[in-house]
């Protein structure tokens, strides 16, 4: 049995939360796609945890986590995260986490090359995380990243100086900055490749015989669809597939169909970085949100945008990621609200329409906001639906209604089980 956990907004959704909650009945987890751009934070009986690049169910000791040949590796990141959850206690050896020998390696002149693109561009740039992850993509598809597969076979060296030298004309010529060298590149692959040459794996063929031994995989993806490199909000977008259909890809089994897709959304919006956000509150409205829902990016620590929630955008992301059904996430951070606001639909050039619009003409939407009773209520104790004040319900039940896909989870809290099965 294949299941995905996928994003249906900008990311930041809670998914980590709902692969934690809900992983402990699979075998293996398995990260598809996506680098250290972006952050799960996990709240579990251990303490809170933010996770760049290890699958979610690395918190369970007998899952399985499987890092994906579609994601993009930073070896010193990777280091640093098993170091910081080893030394809280969680258990992470050859037998729990497996990495793709496919994965691409993200190194220190894919950082620079972000950090320049984006000083370049000054006020026209795109919000990068700066973390590398446009310039490996774009590397993988030039043909000329690393594999993770190039530390355990000879001849990095050599490799290393030839990718040096092309990476140099643009660094030193174009950029003119100080050029890179190839022995700082290949000491920096030895030091941090080291410690994780024990966990590559043909991770795709591992899966397989998973999968037909009838074990069960969650595949869980980092960002959302409207984050999408080509459904997305293009180029606002990361640079790698968020999206379900994916999955199978990146993680390593393209033969095999999930059975089931849980799409998590948010139940008010949220979005880091640059492009277009229609459905934006500014002001006091904002900030109260903001503080309510301590929306702080977890990779970088940056204020994110937050607004309505987005009608349009979600029907399209459940409508992408093929949702069989959602999960709606922080629900009591809207309790202090004495009406919800929501984007219903979108005013583009005199026009109102309920459809998601892409390209420039979102740039140009304004929101249109209906206001919806709020319930004033503590709900962070909820666990059932009957206790659940009327308010809240009728807001989910709008949610539902307006995504065409009904919600199976309501979380009403960042632990474990401050979660409601519908
Ligand atoms: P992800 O990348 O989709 O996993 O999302 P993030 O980790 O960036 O953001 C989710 C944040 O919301 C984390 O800090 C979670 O601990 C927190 N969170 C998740 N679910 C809930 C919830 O139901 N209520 C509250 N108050 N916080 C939640």
């Amino acid at each position: 049995m294949i299941d995905i956990i996928a994003g249906i907004n900008w990311g930041d959704e809670g998914k980590g939360r709902i692969v934690d909650m809900l992983c402990g009945s699979y075998d293996i987890t398995a990260r598809y796609q996506g680098g250290n751009n972006a952050g799960h934070t996990v709240v579990n009986e251990r303490g809170k945890f933010v996770l760049n690049l290890l699958p979610s169910g690395i918190f369970h000791e007998n899952v399985v986590n499987v890092m994906g040949g579609g994601m993009a590796i930073d070896l010193e990141h990777l280091c640093g995260e098993i170091a910081r959850l080893k030394s809280a206690g969680i258990k992470i050896d050859e037998g729990n986490l497996m990495i793709s020998s496919d994965a691409v390696i993200c190194t220190p002149y894919h950082k620079l090359l972000d950090e320049l693109e984006e000083d370049r561009l000054g006020n026209m740039k795109f919000g990068s995380t700066r973390r590398g992850i446009a310039p490996v993509y774009a590397d993988k598809y030039m043909k000329k990243a690393l594999k993770m597969r190039d530390l355990l076979e000879g001849g990095i060296a050599e490799k290393v100086e030839r990718l040096v030298e092309w990476k140099n004309l643009t660094i030193r010529s174009g950029y003119k900055n100080n050029s890179i060298t190839a022995e700082k590149i290949t000491d920096w692959l030895k030091v941090f490749g080291a410690p994780l040459l024990g966990f590559i794996r043909e991770t795709g063929a591992y899966l397989e015989k998973a999968a037909d031994a009838g074990k069960k995989i969650l595949m869980e993806a980092q960002l959302g669809a409207l984050r999408d490199i080509d459904f997305g909000i293009y180029p606002y977008t990361t640079s790698s597939s968020t999206i379900a259909a994916y999955a199978p890809i990146g993680a390593g089994i393209p033969r095999y169909k999930p059975d089931v897709v849980i799409g998590v959304m948010k139940a008010y919006s949220s979005c880091v970085g640059e492009g277009p956000f229609t459905a934006d509150l500014d002001g006091a409205e904002g900030g109260d949100l903001r503080a309510a829902g301590f929306e702080y990016g977890a990779a970088t620590g940056r204020p994110r945008r937050v607004g309505a929630f987005d009608v349009p955008a979600s029907r399209y992301g459940v409508k992408v990621q093929g949702a069989d059904y959602t999960a709606l996430t922080k629900l009591d951070v809207l309790s202090y609200m004495d009406t919800i606001p929501v984007c219903e639909a979108y005013e583009v050039d005199g026009e109102i329409t309920r459809e998601f619009i892409r390209g420039d003409r979102l740039m140009r939407a304004k929101p249109v906001i209906k206001r919806l009773p709020g319930f004033k209520t503590d709900i962070s104790g909820c666990r059932k639906k009957a206790a659940l004040p009327k308010a809240a319900r009728e807001y989910i039940s709008y949610i539902e209604e307006q995504t065409e896909c009904p919600i199976k989870y309501v979380s009403t809290g960042p632990e474990r089980d401050a979660c409601i099965e519908m």
